[in-house]
């Protein structure tokens, strides 16, 4: 299957900051979220991509060696993204290539018969905003091997232990000569009878079959720090899979999604919102009571507020996660006309109107605009509006007003 480009991916440049590539994940996980595209196969599977793409380049080391060998990099990149799986345990077939060119110098620890680290594992997490915001624990169910406990990993039955393998003398390792265009070359394989290990079992533990470990299914509690956003990844160490004859066991990485607010638009520590109005609110001024992560706040609109005017609601938004305080929450006004209106009501307005002057850019204000363009404003609902804009607006910002 062909894969695109990691940096193709997630729409960034090759020497992308680690900053920007978190921006530029965030924004393409939240365009391509299952909760927000459900039962659209291709935005699950661009969602995917996604993930793995910023899986590997957000990781240092995985991001250098993708650099130098893109996807068939020698640490087998091919796992991973959705559901989980084990990631760098994989080396496929190119163990044998890289020995032919590199003198058996590469290909990763299949052919070491010594203590080997378990793999490490991805499990996804998707959370609530309030449990991002906040913090929470969450029970998860990690179907991984473990390693044995009746033989002790040994894979061999009680009072047994495992034996010289005789096909390789123990080195783990057999020789094979192979014609190339270049000649002779002789290649060190992994040897198919003890796979690498340099022992056999003769008698197997009947609990394991002789593997040395059990699949199991593990539950774990994962403890959510107040502040986590999606793209934030937890490390349970030494929760990957087990190592084999006596190596460490590899970590977990949990990679935390965040579900969408119907409320509430997260930009890292800052929270954005959009709150309805009236006519008469918006002309008189109001004390309204606005919703926030943390309970209904008052916010005072002043006499003659206009749509899209941005009040600022300083230290209503989220903890940050590396302890630098909060962030802050900006309120959108949107002044509602009424409809439906009661006689009275009617009756009201129309002596209002008589009292008005019309403003002289009506008739060509709106009508104005190109249909096209129209559409094209409609189409776009508040979030995606609000995304485009979560840039400037902090400079937009043109009245706020301060907690108490
Ligand atoms: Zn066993
Ligand atoms: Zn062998």
């Amino acid at each position: 299957m062909a894969k695109r480009d990691y940096y193709e991916v997630l729409g960034v440049e090759k020497t992308a900051s680690e900053d920007e590539l978190k921006k530029a994940y965030r924004k393409l996980a939240r365009q391509y979220h299952p909760d927000v595209n459900p039962g659209n196969a291709e935005a699950e599977e661009k969602f995917k991509e996604i993930n793995e793409a910023y899986e590997i380049l957000s990781d240092a080391d995985k991001r250098a060696q993708y650099d130098r060998f893109g996807h068939d990099g020698p640490a087998g990149f091919g796992g991973g993204a959705g559901g989980f799986g084990g990631f760098g345990g994989d080396f496929g077939g190119m163990g044998d290539i890289f020995d032919m060119f590199f003198g058996g110098g590469f290909g990763g620890g299949q052919q070491q018969k010594g203590p080997r680290r378990g793999a490490d594992l991805r499990y996804d997490l998707t959370i609530d905003f309030e449990e991002a915001v906040f913090g929470a624990e969450k029970t998860i169910h990690l179907p991984k091997w473990e390693s044995c406990k009746t033989c002790g990993g040994s894979g061999a039955k009680a009072g047994t232990s495992p034996t010289t393998c005789s096909r390789c003398n123990g080195t783990g390792q057999v020789i094979t000569m192979q014609k190339t265009p270049f000649g002779q070359v002789q290649t060190a394989k992994v040897c198919p009878e003890c796979n690498g290990k340099g022992k056999v079992v003769k008698d197997p533990c009947p609990d394991c079959g002789g593997k040395g470990q059990k699949r199991i299914n593990k539950t774990l509690e994962v403890k959510v720090p107040a502040g986590v956003d999606t793209g934030s990844r937890l490390r349970m160490s030494n929760e990957g899979e087990p190592g084999e004859l006596g190596g460490p066991n590899g970590d977990l990485y949990i990679y935390i999604n965040v579900r969408p607010h119907e409320v509430f638009l997260r930009d890292e520590d800052d929270i954005y919102m959009e709150q309805e109005i009236n006519i008469a609110q918006a002309a008189l001024g109001d004390d309204i009571q606005v919703p926030t992560l943390e309970g209904k706040v008052t916010l005072t609109i002043p006499a003659g507020v206009q749509s899209g005017t941005k009040f600022r609601m300083k230290g209503k938004g989220v903890k940050n996660i590396k302890g630098y305080g909060k962030g802050d929450q900006y309120v959108t006004i949107k002044v509602v006309t009424p409809k439906n209106l009661t006689a009275e009501q009617r009756n009201l307005l129309e002596q209002l109107r008589a009292t008005l002057s019309v403003p002289a850019t009506a008739e060509t204000g709106f009508e104005g605009k190109k249909k096209e363009e129209r559409n094209e404003e409609n189409k776009k609902g508040f979030f995606s509006k609000m995304k485009d804009a979560v840039g400037d607006m902090k400079d937009a910002v043109e009245d706020w007003l301060d907690e108490e």
